[in-house]
């Protein structure tokens, strides 16, 4: 039978009884004669409890023993699920991330997976046991433990399915699939049938929390099919899979938003050859990402430059940006740490026009100010006030008629 890989995510496996419902799950499965391997996260706020406790400790906690403490959350749930499974008399065996051979880049704490060694974990199959992984942790070619990044769980679930040539890849939450819009601001938002991974990775870039954007990203690089249901509610979930819908008459699949947005702006930048890089150069060197740059037209060889970043970032790239200031010679440096992103998505609106224009009608119309644009072949974002991101998510998701089924 198909090798089936499922993740399950920290709020299905907070307490005992969530082990024993999810060994139950895993057990039918099993049953119904598949190969399993079960990827897991660390029990509810545990990560969240973990790093707070090193930060009591210590402002600045060194990144390659925060690595290891933090990578201890998947590896309690991997053990309580093996023993939930054996309590039911299934075979199954909990391995940590060197263990499932998965093996990683050195950039602590957002490590990528450079590889997986596949040897023990089929071995452990071939034994007839239910494998269950430890996921969001792997290993250097040093031995040192590393983490992918938060979320990171889904990632090691979907490179795990690709590397086994599984036929799907499930991963199991609290909602029951991937959202028009995030269903706390807009009650009627509709659950999708499917998604095409383009469209599942810039939702999940620009701020869909349902899926990692990296877990997407491995999707679409390896075409593995990634459903996407709950843990808790019985139903079809969302299907994350290969160009599904794009002569769909509706052509916006979804609204994302984000309210991790904080923009810089330099003033009075002379406009020459070298200044972007000078200045973007050490933002890359220092591990800070920039999204949206804008640069406006230069006016007598005077330019303004505006880019953001994550808040979490903001102090940082201040800094670094100061101090390339007196270098390169620009008026003033501007912070605003209060916005936030919308973006509309889906491949259908490649090539073709009034998508643009119709968004930001439907923002006017809020009241909602835009401060930035950018664009993908299928994504437009707009920046704006923080405050005013859930009108905005309201307005477009009316405005593209997304509560309608398709
Ligand atoms: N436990 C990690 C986190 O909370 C990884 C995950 O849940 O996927 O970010
Ligand atoms: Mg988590």
């Amino acid at each position: 039978m198909a090798l089936i890989v499922q993740k399950y995510g920290g709020t299905s496996l907070a307490r005992a009884d969530n082990f024993k419902h999810v060994a139950r799950r895993v057990a039918t499965l099993r049953d119904q004669g598949h190969d399993v391997v079960v990827v897991v996260s660390a029990r509810g706020d545990t990560t969240d409890e973990l790093l707070g406790l090193a930060l009591e400790i210590t402002p600045e906690p060194d990144e390659r023993e925060l690595d290891l403490l933090l990578s201890t959350g998947e590896m309690v749930s991997c053990a309580l699920l093996a023993m939930a499974l054996k309590a039911l008399e299934k075979e199954a065996v909990s391995l940590t991330g060197l263990q499932a051979g998965i093996l990683t880049d050195k950039a602590h704490s957002k490590a990528r997976i450079t590889g997986v060694d596949p040897g023990r974990i089929q071995r452990e199959l071939k034994r007839g046991q239910i494998v269950i992984v430890a996921g969001f942790q792997g290993v250097t070619t040093d031995m040192d433990v590393t983490t992918l990044g938060r979320g990171g769980s889904d990632t090691t679930a979907v490179a795990l399915a690709a590397r086994l040539k599984a036929g799907r890849c499930e991963i199991y939450t609290d909602v029951e699939g991937v959202y028009t819009a995030d269903p706390r601001i807009v009650p009627e938002a509709r659950r999708l049938d499917d998604i095409g991974y383009e469209e599942m990775l810039e939702l999940a870039t620009y701020g869909a929390k349902v899926l990692h954007p990296r877990a997407a990203e491995l999707g679409l690089l390896y075409d593995i099919p990634i459903l996407v249901a709950s843990t808790f509610v019985e139903g079809p979930g969302t299907l994350v899979c290969k160009g599904v819908t794009m002569e769909a008459k509706n052509k916006v699949r979804g609204i994302a938003h984000d309210l991790d947005v904080a923009k810089i702006t330099l003033r009075g930048v002379p406009d020459r050859p070298g200044i972007a890089a000078t200045i973007f150069e050490p933002l890359a060197q220092a591990n800070i990402s920039v999204d949206t740059i804008v640069q406006n037209a230069s006016l007598e060889n005077v330019t303004d430059l505006t880019f953001t970043v994550a808040k979490g970032d903001l102090t940082k790239a201040m800094k670094v940006v100061d101090k390339r200031a007196k270098q390169v010679g620009f008026k003033e440096v501007l912070a605003d740490g209060t916005l936030g992103k919308v973006s509309i998505v889906g491949t259908g609106m490649q090539n073709t026009p009034g998508y643009a224009s119709k968004m930001f009608r439907a923002l006017s119309d809020a009241g909602v100010n835009i401060h930035l644009i950018t664009t993908s072949e299928v994504r437009i974002t707009c920046i704006v006030d923080g405050a005013k991101v859930p009108q905005a998510v309201r307005a477009l998701h009316e405005a593209f008629e997304l509560a309608k089924p398709q």
